[in-house]
């Protein structure tokens, strides 16, 4: 079933009634030439990409719930291309041209909105380290604009531009920054994983990997032993859980990380907001909610909820950067769980096993990377050698310490990236 235009009109003319599931619900065969662990964003599109582009035809995705359960369901949906380190940039720059093709690619609204990021900066000092990272993305070959604090008045009147503390001094807009629904990018790769014929296995729970002599032979699940050639472990919160079931301990903490999102309004806040002196950042969704989100719950769990001084702490700052938001009343909150690397920056790289591979470490920026991710990690699994985009996402680094790609700078603490 493809979309289109008048297949939208007949539907609508008589009664809705043609409309077929988006996949299939097939039963796990006794092997696959590629599994795929983890049926989020990244696992998806890895698949979708493993078919497409690389012709590949038994491929498996197992999840252990639904499809959309995990992050990708769970996230402020900001989609940018605004990195300043090599190694970063030329990534995040190639996952913003695949989405702005991916509809088209996908056939799949996923309301891709390129509304433009404005990143706040309160200081002479950061407004130096704006120009610098301005700089850095337009020689990626990037969009980026430093506005003056008149210029953003027009632009963004309603944020608290003269108070005492953190005084705006101006913004680093990306106009081709935005948002796009997280869901409808899940479904929307599922659904094109299985027209090319990508087994999509829900409530199937991976338990054990299979190595045999080195090489990895395949997985133990929920619902019986899968036989596989390679294996990818795709599992974003739980990357550290299934990696041990091949012996292995990765350098990730698993964070909380919590979202909010208030009563729908009318449309006031036209662009992604990020606040320059404290993790509060903010949009407006398309049916009205106002979605924000802020820092980490500051140790490590696997609970995918949240505490109440981060609710405190995270409404502070909005209130400190928008004092009209208080006027709003939230109606949801909820949490993810984060696959922090010492670094801040991913891994799409083999394991010393042969034929098993890893993709993690997305900590809390991993939905703009959905694209490139699949597409790169598909192109080393299919390839054997890494994507042009992403040489840098070894997992070698954090034992040689060469080629770490800090770009908060704050050093080697998990939470604080
Ligand atoms: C509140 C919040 C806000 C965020 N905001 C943004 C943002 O604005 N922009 C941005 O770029 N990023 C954002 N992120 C980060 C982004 O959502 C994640 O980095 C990204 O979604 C992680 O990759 P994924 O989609 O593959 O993860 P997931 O959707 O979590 O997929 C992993 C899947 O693996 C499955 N799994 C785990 N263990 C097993 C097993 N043993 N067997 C089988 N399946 C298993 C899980 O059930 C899950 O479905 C945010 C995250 C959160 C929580």
């Amino acid at each position: 079933m493809r979309f289109s235009a008048l297949k939208i009109l007949t539907e609508g003319l008589t009664g809705n009634r043609g409309w077929g599931a988006h996949w299939r619900d097939p039963e796990p065969a006794d092997g696959y030439d590629i599994i795929i662990i983890g049926g989020g964003g990244h696992g998806l599109s890895t698949a979708y990409y493993l078919a497409k582009e690389h012709g590949l035809k038994k491929i498996a995705v197992l999840e252990k719930g639904y499809i959309g359960s995990g992050n990708i369901g769970r996230n402020t949906t900001i989609v940018r291309a605004n990195y300043f380190l090599p190694g970063n940039s030329e990534f995040y720059s190639h996952s913003l041209k695949l989405w702005e093709g991916l509809e088209t690619d996908l056939n799949y609204n996923v309301m891709h909105s390129q509304r433009g990021q404005i990143g706040l900066f309160h200081s002479d000092g950061q407004r130096d380290a704006a120009i610098r990272r301005a700089n850095s993305i337009r020689n990626q070959g990037d969009d980026a604009e430093l506005l003056g604090v008149d210029q953003l008045r027009k632009m963004v009147p309603y944020l608290d531009y003269d108070q005492g503390r953190f005084p705006i001094y101006g913004g680093l807009l990306q106009r081709r920054a935005g948002t796009a629904r997280h869901d409808a990018v899940a479904w929307g790769y599922a659904r094109g994983a299985d027209q090319r014929g990508v087994d999509l296995i829900q409530n199937c729970e991976v338990t054990g990997i299979e190595i045999k002599a080195g090489v990895v032979q395949g997985v133990q699940t929920s619902r019986g032993a899968i036989r596989a050639k390679k294996v990818g472990i795709v599992v974003a919160g739980r990357s550290s859980q299934v990696a041990a079931m091949a012996g292995m301990r990765l350098p990730i903490e698993s964070h909380v990380l919590q979202a909010f999102v208030t009563e729908g309004l009318k449309p006031c806040i036209d662009h992604v907001i990020s606040f320059g002196m404290g993790h509060f950042y903010i949009s407006q969704s398309d049916k009205g909610g106002l979605v924000f989100g802020g820092d980490l719950d500051m140790y490590a769990s696997y609970a995918a909820r949240g505490n109440l001084p981060m609710v405190e702490h995270v409404a502070e700052a909005g209130m400190t950067l928008m004092p009209m938001i208080g006027k709003a009343r939230m109606l949801r909150s909820w949490g993810g769980i984060m696959d922090m690397t010492p670094d801040g920056s991913p891994i799409i790289d083999k394991t010393h096993i042969e034929g098993l591979y890893l993709n993690a470490g997305w900590c809390y920026g991993g939905f703009k990377a959905v694209p490139a991710s699949g597409n790169c990690f598909a192109h080393l699994m299919a390839t054997g050698a890494a994507h042009s985009a992403a040489q840098g996402f070894r997992l070698d680094r954090f034992r040689t310490g060469r080629g770490l790609m800090d770009e908060e700078g704050t050093g080697a603490q998990h939470n604080l990236h």
